[in-house]
């Protein structure tokens, strides 16, 4: 069993979105993969430095390495403020990834669950297939995740850490940002291991 941990976006034209205090998804995602790929121990970094990779290069890359899962780590970005939360994303009908998105789910730091729920500007955190419809996305969003998902030859998850304008403060503690890692290898390792904080390859 071989996790592939990426950070999207990454090279000079595909900074992804904006984090307050921080500065560009990109280098974001790429600190939070370097430390995930530090917490899963046999786990494969797939964008290890700041590089431009078309989904289909991270494809290709996934699948050399023989990736069994790949987790796409990203920060969500929605035009205006007063969206927040964790959401964890699969592809319609693969109950590997949405057990393994509803794991994580329970496990991340309560900073990056819902803070505020009012039905109609704020999202609650959740695990969905990428076609569902919820209050935090849009068409566009959902064809750029369906693009993600869709360029691994094998089980992914797309995980959007938080919004970047709204959970700036806990995306980058960095206590909640080592937390996060662990909660996902908790995770990994209960769902392919049967053993909490191991996560042995083969
Ligand atoms: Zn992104």
């Amino acid at each position: 069993m071989k996790i592939g941990c990426i950070g999207g976006h990454g090279g000079p034209s595909n900074r992804g979105c904006f984090i307050r205090s921080y500065g560009d998804e990109a280098d974001y995602t790429l600190l939070m993969s370097r430390k995930l790929h530090a917490a899963l121990p046999g786990s494969v970094l797939l964008r290890p430095y700041d590089q431009t990779l078309s989904l289909k290069e991270r494809g290709q890359l996934a699948k050399a390495n023989q990736c069994d899962v790949v987790i796409s780590l990203h920060v969500n970005a929605v035009p205006g403020n007063g969206l927040y939360g964790f959401s964890a994303w699969h592809w319609p009908g693969n109950a590997r990834m949405q057990k393994l998105g509803k794991r994580i789910l329970t496990l991340i730091p309560p900073e990056l669950r819902v803070k505020r729920f009012d039905g109609t500007r704020s999202c609650r955190s959740l695990v969905s297939a990428i076609d569902e419809r919820h209050i935090d996305d849009d068409k566009r969003w959902r064809m750029r995740g369906r693009a993600v998902l869709g360029c691994y030859p094998c089980d992914t998850l797309l995980l959007e850490l938080g919004f970047g304008a709204t959970d700036y403060l806990a995306l980058l503690d960095t206590t909640i940002q080592d937390n996060l890692c662990l909660a996902i290898e908790r995770a990994v390792g209960e769902q392919y291991n049967g053993i909490n904080g191991q996560h042995v390859t083969s």
